[in-house]
């Protein structure tokens, strides 16, 4: 045989055989230790995401200024993101509760773990103290309205207990919302529930002992400032918690409330003995 022949035979014979060799095929087994091995797929996360957006002004739709009923509000609310890593962290958005009519209203300065998770402000141990206040004042908190100046809680790091204090631009792009709630409210007199609070409303960092006990103006509403219920349970003294009850004295003549003398008595010496 010629060598032209033989190659006549042998290169058709080895096409023959390259296209009958059996392709490479995946596994279900191995596909699974590739799915395994591969990481996960990037998700949003709180950490992640951006603080706030300030720059990222409300769209007109949800623009709080322009809602004309608390129950539109509130809707509204519950959807809002404008904050990415609170809307991200957020179980509930805390809008507030009590009396749309109020002539009283509560506003302390953000949600913590037990108010995030129920959606309601003022639950935990601080919230209990808070109800009691207002009982002693012969009212129920479904008298008054309570909120926060912001509505989410402050996201904390993975694994980590307890509550931070809100940012200072955290409070601010939350405030168009309740700044709304309460000209919809329309209460007689606001109280303030702690110096965080009275920055995320007025923008002041003055220390509580210079300005509880006297009245400020919150966008033509009176504003009282006290001490946070959480204060008084980490500060048991009788001197302290005076000092918040003569502040609640001060919202009830505002309010034409009728002051019992025993009432004027909480926490003195007389009504000790
Ligand atoms: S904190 Fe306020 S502004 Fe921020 S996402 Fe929650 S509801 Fe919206």
């Amino acid at each position: 045989m010629s060598f032209q022949s033989a190659l006549d035979v042998a290169v058709p014979a080895l096409a023959a055989m390259k296209s009958r060799r059996k392709k490479p095929s995946a596994s279900a087994r191995s596909l699974e230790r590739l799915a395994a091995a591969r990481p996960p797929a990037a998700r949003p996360s709180a950490a992640a995401a951006p603080s706030v957006v300030a720059e990222d002004p409300l769209p007109p739709a949800v623009d709080p200024s322009s809602i004309a009923s608390l129950y539109d509000l509130r809707t509204a609310a519950l959807a809002c993101r404008r904050c990415p890593r609170l809307a991200c962290s957020r179980t509930n958005v805390v809008f507030g509760v009590g009396n749309p009519r109020a002539e009283l209203m509560f506003v302390g300065e953000a949600p913590g773990a037990d108010e995030d998770e129920q959606g309601e402000p003022f639950v935990g141990r601080a919230g209990q103290l808070l109800t009691k206040i207002i009982a002693a004042m012969g009212l129920s908190r479904d008298d008054v309205y309570i909120g926060n100046v912001l509505k989410c809680r402050p996201d904390m790091p993975e694994g980590s207990t307890g509550n931070r204090k809100p940012r200072a631009e955290e409070m601010a792009t939350c405030l168009p919302w309740l700044v709304r709630q309460i000209e919809l409210i329309g209460p007689k007199c606001l109280v303030a529930l702690g110096a965080t609070a009275l920055e995320g409303l007025t923008g002041s960092v003055e220390p509580m002992g210079k300005v509880r006990g006297r009245w400020l103006d919150f966008r033509g509403t009176p504003l009282m400032v006290t001490y946070h219920p959480a204060y008084l349970l980490r500060n048991q003294s009788i001197s302290e918690k005076r000092k918040v009850w003569e502040d609640m004295l001060l919202v009830m003549e505002k309010l034409a409330m009728p002051v019992t003398e025993r009432q004027r008595q909480f926490f003195t010496s007389a009504s000790q003995q």
